[in-house]
């Protein structure tokens, strides 16, 4: 731990905003294998038809994944958020994935523009063609987010309002 860093990290005057900000620095300079970009990222976990991710964290690769995607990330800002998102994966492994959200919105507010554009510089410009592969371990998905297999198929009959009406769940997270 005695290795200095060659430039001094910008600061937001907040210890405490600054402590997480140097946190996120060092895993991604350092705590990770990499970082990669690619479009239409896919989460190999999830079963065909794989809905597209923003983001995720592959522990076993150790590597971080964006999508690539100007939809998925319309401003560069938008990629920070997910790298934010995705560093705190690794960082706070214990942690789920609706806490790292509200960490990934406090920080966004909380770090300067030039915090911002300080992480951006971590994001590769090139982009990959290979999807990650399987993770077995990655914990969101051995929480049970998924809906078990069910040998029968539902049949929904047309014109026929159903009367325990189980709204389909929306907040199914789009990045991992
Ligand atoms: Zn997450």
């Amino acid at each position: 731990m005695s290795k200095k860093r060659k430039h001094k990290l910008p600061t937001s005057g907040d210890r405490l905003v600054d402590w997480h900000f140097r946190q996120i620095v060092d895993v991604l300079e350092k705590g990770i294998y990499a970082i990669r970009k690619k479009k239409r990222l896919v989460s190999m976990d999830d079963k065909p038809p794989r809905k597209a991710v923003s983001g995720l964290y592959a522990p076993d690769l150790d590597m971080i994944f964006l999508n690539a995607a100007k939809s998925r990330h319309p401003n560069w800002q938008d990629s920070v958020a997910t790298l934010i998102h995705e560093a705190g994966h690794k960082i706070h492994p214990l942690a789920k994935h609706r806490s790292i959200e509200a960490l990934e919105r406090t920080l966004m507010i909380k770090f300067t523009d030039e915090q911002k554009r300080y992480l951006r510089k971590l994001i590769p410009q090139r982009e990959v063609k290979k999807d990650p592969p399987p993770a077995k371990d990655i914990p969101e998905i051995k929480e049970g987010k998924k809906e078990p297999v069910s040998a029968a198929p539902e049949t929904k009959p047309e014109n026929q309002a159903p009367e325990t009406a189980t709204p389909e769940p929306n907040n199914e997270p789009n990045k991992l």
